[in-house]
């Protein structure tokens, strides 16, 4: 797990799923742990409860709002953009303003969050953007918003490399594929389909994602900025 003790962590999106699991394993490893939600209070008031980290109500959609959150963490040692939503559908139907909304979730905020980590960051710090393997591979029909969004994160994620690197901060996308949580759950109704084309047929655990999170975030990840790193079971492949 690695030793974070005496280091300031920033997960965007922990009261669920992989960001809360995110928040724990940081928290568990000795970090001192900020995390923002938007819509699940009772949630994010249990994981800070348990693992000692601090919750802010901040949501990815209003950027004064994040930006002001981001900033009053102060300097960081590891940002973690998590925050995310997912919506499938045709294209032709899909509710405009809904997709508009993920794009802003998705993209606009982290751009504008990783941008304001990068203010304040300590040398030799870490932004690590949490994106999808369906930023590099579109399984079929009804991906175009989703997808486009976790492309976008893959530029933002080479930009900040090059604009942070020479302070030694490390910009790195991680890239899941199916993940058992509330958004893809792996008793959900897409779950066979997606076991199918899976070189390992499951869903991963949160966990798993977690454990490729803090490897980029220690010290033994230095040199590796710029990158996806594709976490999903072969689905991609
Ligand atoms: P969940 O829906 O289980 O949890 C999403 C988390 O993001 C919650 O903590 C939620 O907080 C937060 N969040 C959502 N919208 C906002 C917002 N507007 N402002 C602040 N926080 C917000 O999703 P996952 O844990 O599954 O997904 C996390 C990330 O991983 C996302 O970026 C997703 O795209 C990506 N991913 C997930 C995969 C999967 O199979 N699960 C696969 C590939 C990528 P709250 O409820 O408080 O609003």
């Amino acid at each position: 797990m690695g030793d974070f003790s005496g280091k300031s962590v920033m997960v965007l999106g922990g009261s669920r799923g992989i960001g809360a699991a995110i928040v724990r394993s940081f928290a568990a490893a000795g970090a001192s742990v900020c995390f923002t939600y938007a819509g699940s209070a009772d949630a994010a008031a249990a994981v800070a409860a348990e693992t000692g980290a601090t919750a802010v109500k901040a949501d990815s959609a209003d950027r004064d709002e994040l930006v002001a959150a981001v900033a009053a963490a102060g300097a960081l040692d590891v940002m973690v953009i998590n925050a995310g939503v997912a919506m499938m559908g045709d294209p032709l139907t899909l509710d405009a303003n809904a997709v508009d909304r993920l794009i802003d979730i998705n993209v606009r905020a982290p751009y504008h969050a990783g941008v304001e980590a990068g203010r304040q960051m300590h040398d030799n710090g870490r932004i690590i953007i949490i994106g999808s393997v369906n930023g590099d591979r579109v399984p079929g029909p009804g991906f175009t918003a989703y997808a486009l969004s976790k492309s976008a994160v893959q530029g933002i994620g080479r930009g900040l490399a090059r604009d942070f690197g020479p302070r030694g901060i490390t910009v790195n996308v991680v890239q899941p594929g199916p993940v058992d949580t509330d958004m893809n759950p792996a008793d959900g109704p897409m779950a066979k389909r997606m076991h199918a084309a899976m070189a390992i047929p499951r869903h991963a655990h949160a966990d798993e994602v977690t454990a490729l999170v803090l490897f980029l975030a220690s010290p033994a990840a230095a040199m590796i900025t710029g990158t996806t790193q594709t976490i999903d079971g072969g689905l991609g492949i």
